[in-house]
């Protein structure tokens, strides 16, 4: 067996983009503790406005060549999925999945990153982007407004996920500057406060490197 590396989480929809958006995004991830999260992805945001498929292809071609030069054969690839981007961040992926199969195993998690609650419309193209062949569905609760909004983020996500038989991808620790609602302190309680919910449905190597 040949020893390999395995990247669970890349916003593989947003690599090469420092260009476009400047050193502002990154400053503020890095600047203090997580509480510059929530201003960093709001930057970060911007370079879907200028989106387009064939780039996002090239850029995350690129990305997975390079990584499969250093020994990276597994990724589970984040991709936006919200009223700003579309489809257009998770459709060029999902054409990855084929021309990697067999190379590296990749995974493609449709990511509501502006929410669900918050962003109306993006819980649809969730859905239409596993129907498309999106193989995890994503969350991030601390990106919404209320703890009350948080916990039905969770349970439509875990919902979703048991509907279509797709397994989560939730980011449940980096909660900014408003602490996860109570009971959502390590990844396994979030989904597991859900009623009838994820259970099992958890990708393990996603929980355990933010848990
Ligand atoms: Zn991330």
């Amino acid at each position: 067996m040949i020893a390999s590396f395995v990247n669970a989480h890349v916003h593989l929809d947003k690599v090469y983009t420092l260009d476009l958006i400047g050193d502002a995004a990154v400053t503020a991830y890095t600047g203090e503790q997580m509480g510059g999260s929530m201003a960093s992805s709001e930057l970060a945001s911007a370079v879907k406005d200028s989106y387009d498929e064939a780039t996002i292809e090239a850029k995350a071609r690129r990305c997975l060549l390079s990584g499969l030069r250093h020994g990276l054969r597994h990724v589970l690839a984040f991709a936006d999925v919200d009223t700003r981007a579309g489809l257009r961040g998770v459709t060029p992926l999902l054409r990855l999945l084929e021309e990697f199969h067999g190379v590296i195993d990749l995974q493609v998690v449709a990511f509501p990153q502006d929410g669900l609650l918050r962003d109306p419309g993006a819980e649809d193209l969730v859905r239409e982007a596993v129907e498309l062949g999106a193989d995890v569905v994503g969350g991030i609760p601390r990106i919404e407004y209320t703890d009350a909004d948080a916990r039905e983020h969770v349970r439509r996500i875990c919902e979703l996920a048991a509907s279509t038989g797709r397994r989560v991808a939730m980011l449940v620790d980096d909660s900014g500057e408003r602490p996860p609602p109570s009971g959502f302190g390590s990844p396994s309680r979030a989904m597991g406060s859900v009623p009838g919910s994820c259970h099992g449905r958890g990708r393990r190597s996603c929980l355990a490197g933010i848990a």
